[in-house]
């Protein structure tokens, strides 16, 4: 169980700017110069300014920061779970992809 392999799986790509799904504002000041072509959001408790790009990760139709501790728990437990069932979960897979195979071709085709 890696949360780092997981990150990878999860992450969608990176951003300058994201809320994260617990409400914490995260921010790259990464390549920002003085002139703030991008301008700051205000410095409350929920901003974070970061020195580098965002990971942006989604998983359960939930956005979150890969700076943020947030989803960590949530994250393990997922891990958990595909760990603990990976053949019943490949077994899963592979009914839906001939479930959906079968499903297309009964579907009438339509000319132009
Ligand atoms: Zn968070």
């Amino acid at each position: 169980m890696d949360l780092q392999n997981f990150k990878q799986a999860f992450s969608i790509g990176r951003t300058v700017n994201l809320q994260c799904d617990c409400g914490k504002h995260f921010f790259s000041t990464y390549g920002q110069d003085e002139d703030l072509e991008r301008p700051l959001p205000k410095d409350t408790e929920n901003t974070i300014f970061t020195e580098h790009d965002i990971d942006e990760l989604v998983f359960e139709g939930k956005h979150y920061s890969d700076y943020c501790n947030c989803w960590h728990e949530r994250a393990k437990n997922i891990m958990g779970f595909l760990d603990s069932h990976h053949s019943a979960i490949a077994d899963y897979l592979n009914a839906e992809r001939k479930r959906l195979i079968k499903s297309a071709k009964d579907l009438h085709e339509v000319s132009e």
